[in-house]
C-alpha cells in the first residue's frame, strides 16, 4: 500500500514538473516572439520614415528654389546676395538688443572669449542629464518639451551647450575617424567641418542652441523629420521662442547640412517672424539690415 502510495506522488511530482517546464517555456517563446515583433515595427517604421523624408526632399527643395526667387532674381543671384550680404552686415547684430539674434556660423566666428550666462536644461527623462544653455531660455524649452509631452510625444535632449573644448575634441575625432576611413590627413579637416561645425562656428557654443530627437527613432538623419516629435515641434516651437535653424534647401545659406532636430532660440517675438516667413535665421537678419 504504502509503494503505491509513493508511486503516486512520484507521478504527480513528475506531472507537475513536467507542466511547469512546459509552462516557463511557452511564457519564453511568446516573450521572444513579442520582442521580435517589436524590433521589426521599430524597422519598418524607421524604413518607412527615411522613404517618405527621400521623396519629399526633392519637392521641399523646388519650393525653396521658388522662395529664394521671389526675394531676388534667380535662385543663384538671390544666394550670392544674400551670402554677401551676410558677410558685410555680419558686424550689426552684435547691438546688445538683439543678442538672442547674434548669428555664428561658417562665416562669422564666436565673440572670443564668450560665456553665456549658463542654467540647466533638463526634460522630465532627463533629470540628471547635465546639459546647459543660456538661462535666457531654458523656462521657454522646459515649456516646451512638457506641452509636447502632454501631446503624447517623446522629445529629448541630445546636445546643448558645448565649450570651445568640447567642439574642439569632436572635431578633431571626426577628423580621426575619416583618417580612419581612409581619407588623407590634408583633407580630412576640410571634410570634417561639412558634418561638425570648426570650433568658434557652433551655435552650440552660444548656448541658445539645443539638439532634440525624439525617443522613438534616436538617429541623427534626415528622417527624423517625419517623426511625430519632429512634426510637433516644427510647428510649435516658434511658440516658445525656438526657430529649426538648419532647414531642408538652405545649407548655401546656412553653411550647415539639413539638421530636422536642431533648434536656436531668438525669443518669441523673433521666431514668430522667421517662421511666418519660413526665412532662415541669415534671410531675417539681411531682412531686418534693410537690404
Ligand atoms: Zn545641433
Amino acid at each position: 500500500m504504502k509503494t503505491k502510495q509513493k508511486t503516486h506522488n512520484t507521478l504527480w511530482l513528475t506531472l507537475s514538473l513536467v507542466a511547469l517546464l512546459a509552462l516557463l517555456i511557452g511564457i519564453g517563446i511568446q516573450a521572444g516572439l513579442a520582442f521580435w515583433r517589436y524590433q521589426r515595427s521599430r524597422v519598418v517604421a524607421g524604413a518607412a520614415l527615411e522613404a517618405l523624408s527621400a521623396s519629399c526632399t526633392a519637392q521641399l527643395q523646388e519650393k525653396r528654389e521658388a522662395r529664394l526667387a521671389a526675394l531676388g532674381g534667380s535662385g543663384e543671384e538671390a544666394r550670392e546676395r544674400l551670402m554677401a550680404l551676410a558677410a558685410e552686415k555680419g558686424e550689426k547684430q552684435r547691438d546688445k538688443h538683439l543678442e538672442l539674434l547674434m548669428l555664428v556660423n561658417p562665416w562669422h566666428l564666436l565673440p572670443e572669449g564668450y560665456e553665456p550666462q549658463l542654467a540647466p536644461a533638463v526634460s522630465t527623462y532627463q533629470s540628471n542629464s547635465g546639459f546647459q544653455m543660456d538661462a535666457r531660455c531654458t523656462e521657454e524649452l522646459h515649456q516646451m518639451l512638457d506641452d509636447c509631452r502632454m501631446q503624447g510625444l517623446q522629445p529629448y535632449i541630445c546636445s546643448a551647450y558645448r565649450t570651445q573644448d568640447y567642439q574642439q575634441m569632436l572635431f578633431d575625432n571626426k577628423i580621426g575617424r575619416l583618417i580612419d576611413e581612409g581619407v588623407s590627413p590634408e583633407d580630412a579637416p576640410e571634410l570634417a567641418a561639412t558634418t561638425v561645425a570648426l570650433p568658434g562656428t557652433s551655435e552650440h557654443q552660444l548656448g541658445l542652441a539645443v539638439d532634440l530627437m525624439d525617443e522613438g527613432y534616436p538617429y541623427l538623419n534626415e528622417a527624423q523629420e517625419w517623426t511625430e516629435t519632429q512634426r510637433w515641434l516644427m510647428t510649435n516651437s516658434w511658440r516658445y521662442g525656438f526657430i529649426l535653424r538648419y532647414p531642408n534647401g538652405t545649407s548655401d545659406i546656412t553653411g550647415i547640412i539639413y539638421e530636422p532636430w536642431h533648434y536656436r532660440y531668438v525669443g518669441k517675438e523673433y521666431a514668430k517672424i522667421i517662421y511666418d516667413l519660413d526665412i532662415t535665421l541669415e534671410e531675417y537678419l539681411q531682412l531686418r539690415n534693410g537690404r
